[in-house]
């Protein structure tokens, strides 16, 4: 599923080949996705508007265009968001396509439909953006606040960080990944940190996010960037989908746990409970 770094690799992506340019049409699937618009609303409010800007809140898109109308996309577990030449042959599970002035066709692949595609009228604010937390380079984020919202929960760290009503966009993937650079076990309670724990993790959540940003994202399924590129973060990868195999820092086998239904991956030598 992609996550902050992904979703922010697509919107670097698309911004400076789309930005300005209007929304000619929009072309509707038969099949939909779990969350869209219907038909008649996509119309009625995008054919003829520019698009003024493209903002990322946690794993949505927000799709800033003319005269107030807001279009926002979650790319769910499979979604990917292609820009093609106007007219391209036609791709499988391809649900929306957005023809763009210029001779682009904005493309929203998605096998499994957990995709959102909805559209906001001017001032009605995006609804689901009422469930997404604090981005983590908000200067809102640090150690205390981190430690304040923890506080008294016996909840799994890991699950925690997890929370996008608390940390907009932070995925299974990353969540395995910045606890063994922050060498915390994924199982200690939340509330046992330290203020200094806290800090050591906003420090490696910034740094793995950056760096997973600068190599395209993750691909380790399905995630593809708008030109239809893997990433290359997969190969930086500490932890993550590598059960069994041995600890880049120590040799020791690294563990894998289910923790709330998802898969945790982590080094039971390097990462420590509290
Ligand atoms: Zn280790």
């Amino acid at each position: 599923m992609p996550e902050l770094p992904e979703v922010e690799v697509i919107r670097r992506g698309l911004a400076p080949r789309v930005l300005g340019r209007r929304i000619l049409t929009v072309v509707v699937g038969e099949k939909r996705l779990r969350q869209e618009s219907s038909p008649e609303e996509l119309q009625q409010w995008l054919p003829g508007r520019a698009i003024l800007e493209i903002e990322r809140r946690g794993k949505y898109l927000l799709f800033h265009l003319e005269g107030g109308v807001t279009l926002l996309l979650h790319l769910g577990m499979t979604g990917r968001l292609l820009l093609l030449p106007a007219a391209s042959p036609t791709l499988p599970h391809v649900h929306l396509i957005f023809e763009i002035e210029g001779g682009l066709d904005l493309a929203f692949q998605d096998v499994r439909r957990f995709g959102q595609a909805l559209v906001f009228p001017p001032g009605v604010e995006p609804a689901p953006l009422a469930q997404v937390g604090r981005e983590p380079f908000s200067r809102q984020v640090t150690p205390a606040w981190l430690a304040g919202e923890a506080r008294g929960r016996s909840r799994a760290l890991k699950n925690f960080l997890m929370d996008g009503r608390l940390l907009a966009g932070i995925g299974n993937i990353y969540a395995s990944e910045i606890l063994f650079a922050a060498r915390l076990h994924p199982a200690t309670p939340a509330g046992h940190l330290s203020l200094a724990d806290w800090a050591r993790v906003l420090k490696e959540t910034r740094r793995i996010l950056n760096a997973a940003i600068a190599k395209g994202g993750t691909t380790v399924a399905d995630f593809l960037n708008s030109r239809g590129e893997t990433g290359l973060f997969q190969l930086e990868l500490m932890v993550y989908g590598l059960g069994g195999e041995p600890c880049g820092k120590c040799g020791r086998a690294i563990a894998r746990i289910s923790q709330g239904g998802r898969s945790t991956f982590f080094c039971p030598r390097c990462q420590k409970g509290k």
